[in-house]
């Protein structure tokens, strides 16, 4: 037997969230339906994708463009950090232990599961460094075979583009395989301070 029609859509529709398999997909469906507060998660909805954008600058989600993080004149513009996702930077701040600049690659490395070099914000990042003022960047991307990669490609990148900058990668204190979100401020600060040098500007 179908589910009627709306339910079959809220189904699919919560189906392409990623990790959400059938089961857990109709579950979540069912939740809404008996919520009297489900409309409150409808005009949410509508709200976050009608009235959030991509900073033009950093590629963080934002109100507006450009995101508060880079029109903050007391932000060292000097430094770059490169994170895979937005909620790496909530991360990052919460350690209040940068005060530099950020860029957001909006996923990470995995040709096995079709994101490549270019379904990433690299080739933006590059011409952000070409405009020049930045002495440092640090690759922030995950402690994991995914994230090093990232970082990897993120450096061919800015060699390729012969920018005289000083590349560095978070220390390795941070638990291999996590995920920069989900670690205590204490080792995002630890990591910042402890960073090594990929390469020396040249
Ligand atoms: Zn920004």
């Amino acid at each position: 037997m179908a589910y009627p029609k709306p339910l079959e859509r809220l189904i699919a529709a919560f189906e392409r969230f990623p990790g959400i398999g059938r089961r857990s997909a109709e579950r979540m469906a069912f939740h809404v339906l008996r919520d009297p507060e489900a409309m409150e998660l409808a005009v949410a909805l509508r709200d976050a994708a009608e009235n959030t954008r991509r900073c033009g600058l950093c590629h963080n989600v934002t109100e507006q463009d450009p995101c508060a993080l880079c029109a903050d004149p007391a932000r060292d513009a000097s430094q770059l950090l490169v994170v895979e996702e937005p909620r790496d930077v909530e991360a990052v701040e919460r350690s209040q232990a940068y005060r530099g600049r950020y860029h957001v690659l909006l996923g990470a490395y995995n040709p096995a599961e079709g994101t490549e070099e270019k379904h990433l914000t690299v080739a933006a990042l590059v011409k952000r460094l070409a405009h020049g003022g930045v002495n440092e960047l640090i690759l922030a991307t995950d402690p994991d075979a995914e994230g090093e990669a990232t970082a990897l490609v993120v450096l061919a990148a800015v060699d390729r583009a012969r920018l005289a900058l000083k590349v560095t990668r978070l220390a390795r204190g941070v638990p291999a395989g996590s995920a920069l979100e989900y670690l205590h401020k204490g080792v995002i600060q630890d990591a910042l301070s402890g960073r090594i040098a990929l390469r020396e500007r040249s």
